[in-house]
C-alpha cells in the first residue's frame, strides 16, 4: 500500500511542469529530482529540484550524483 502510494506520487510528479524548490526555475525532466517527505498519517509532501541545486546544499561528505552529471 505504502509503495503503491509512493509510486503514484512519483508518477504524478513527473507528469507536469516542475519548479525547483531551491532556485524556483522550471526543471527539465532529465534534471528532475523528486523528494517525497513522509508527514505521517498517510500524508506526503513532494518537492522537486535540479540535481545540481540539491548537490550544492548537501554537505560535501554526502555521496550524491546529480542527474545532470549522468546525462
Ligand atoms: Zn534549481
Amino acid at each position: 500500500m505504502w509503495m503503491k502510494r509512493m509510486k503514484n506520487a512519483i508518477a504524478d510528479s513527473v507528469a507536469g511542469r516542475k519548479q525547483c524548490c531551491f532556485c524556483e526555475k522550471e526543471i527539465e525532466c532529465k534534471a528532475l529530482v523528486v523528494m517525497n517527505l513522509d508527514l505521517g498519517d498517510g500524508q506526503y509532501q513532494t518537492l522537486f529540484s535540479h540535481g545540481l541545486c540539491l548537490k550544492e546544499k548537501l554537505h560535501p561528505t554526502v555521496p550524491f550524483l546529480a542527474p545532470e552529471e549522468v546525462y
